[in-house]
């Protein structure tokens, strides 16, 4: 990641780690409280018993536990010193790109070949 400066790496490093502080307090209390579980079922309400309760609950945890996974693995890659290449075809990530979108781990190139698969 020769491209990016030590200043530009320290500035992406704070910023996704507070990302994965704010994720880690929301997740917290959204399972504390019921009603913000519900809310982000969105249009799963209408079948809103204990069991569907339960669903989303978990769904959520689970959509936030990826991100978790995404901000953990672009910090260790910050630590290996391969942050900001793109894993796809080696391009080096710009700067701007990196800083709108931090765990990103594709260039827009390959990323937006990947889109129709997985939004993301
Ligand atoms: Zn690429």
């Amino acid at each position: 990641m020769h491209h990016l400066t030590e200043e530009q790496i320290n500035e992406l490093k704070a910023i996704l780690l507070e990302m994965r502080r704010k994720l880690i307090e929301s997740a917290e209390q959204q399972i504390k409280d019921p009603s913000n579980v519900v809310f982000e079922g969105g249009d799963e309400i209408d079948r809103a018993d204990m069991e569907t309760d339960r669903f989303i609950t978990f769904r959520i945890r689970g959509r936030e536990a990826k991100l978790i996974h995404k901000i953990d693995y672009a910090l260790m890659k910050i630590e290996m010193g391969n942050y900001g290449i793109c894993e796809n075809c080696g391009t080096e990530i710009p700067y701007e790109r990196l800083k709108a979108r931090p765990v990103t781990t594709m260039c827009i190139k390959c990323k937006e070949l990947e889109e129709e698969m997985e939004n993301d």
